[in-house]
């Protein structure tokens, strides 16, 4: 049975190198999702095999949605759904802009929840799915909400859908969150302490889960942490 990823942000990024690592030797068909069709399909390219792009904006979350069920048809089914992409507007409680806190919303928290929606009901009828939130220690409240004050509301917003949807969904569809650490990506920097081949291990990890694996955890380095 060919298993089939969807990976949101995997032109660049983490996104990218967890889009990688699944259609290497884990023999997975990866469907590489980018806000521009053209990015969406040069990573298409790369990855070679059966992988494709598909251009999917999250600042649009149901249109979003209605092109990951066309992809789960068309494919018979997205076992696996990997809600990577993400924004990190600047600013505090007293000067973030009032509409960067909602794109920012809109791609992080409103986005996965759409594609949620769409695929996990098809998940569960065929009794398999991993679902994964790439999060971040700034949407802990554990680790004090660090970071700009719309990327952490929409992060732990991200981690709360992780923990509804573990506990709602059937145990054969996973729900969990990942932390990937600070990374170097156009949003880490360059001083970041990962590379985001190292920053993809632990979504990989959770996206080809074994049936015994754990459901509603946020982890990082393969570890649980709290929330
Ligand atoms: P990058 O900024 O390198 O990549 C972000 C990705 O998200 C890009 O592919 C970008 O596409 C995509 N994206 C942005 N807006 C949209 C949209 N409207 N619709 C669809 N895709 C969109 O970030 P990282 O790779 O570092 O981040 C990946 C994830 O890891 C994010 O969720 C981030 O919050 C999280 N994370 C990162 C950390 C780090 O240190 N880097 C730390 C903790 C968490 P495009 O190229 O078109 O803009």
């Amino acid at each position: 049975m060919i298993r089939t990823a969807l990976v949101t942000g995997a032109n660049r990024g983490i996104g990218l190198e967890i889009a990688r690592a699944l259609s290497g030797p884990a023999g997975i068909r990866v469907v590489a999702a980018a806000r521009r069709a053209a990015d969406a399909d040069a990573v298409a390219t790369e990855l070679g095999g059966d992988a494709v792009g598909a251009a999917l904006d999250l600042l649009h979350p149901f249109e979003a949605a209605r092109v990951a069920e066309r992809l789960d048809e068309r494919f018979g089914g997205i076992d696996i759904l990997v809600n990577n992409a993400g924004i990190m507007p600047a600013g505090g409680i007293l000067d973030a802009d009032l509409e960067d806190f909602q794109r920012c919303l809109a791609v992080n928290t409103v986005g996965p929840f759409a594609l949620i929606r769409a695929l996990a009901p098809r998940m569960q009828r065929r009794g398999r799915g991993r679902i994964v939130n790439v999060s971040s220690g700034w949407g802990s409240f554990a680790e004090r909400l660090g970071g700009p004050v719309a990327y952490s509301a929409s992060k732990a917003a991200l981690n709360a859908l992780t923990v509804s949807a573990a506990a709602e969904l059937d145990p054969a569809v996973k729900v969990n969150s990942v932390c990937p650490g600070w990374v170097r990506t156009r949003m880490g920097g360059p001083q970041a302490t990962r590379s985001p081949e190292e920053a993809a291990d632990t979504p990989v990890w959770l996206a080809t889960l074994a049936d015994d694996g754990p459901t509603g955890g946020f982890f990082r380095r393969r570890q649980p942490i709290p929330w």
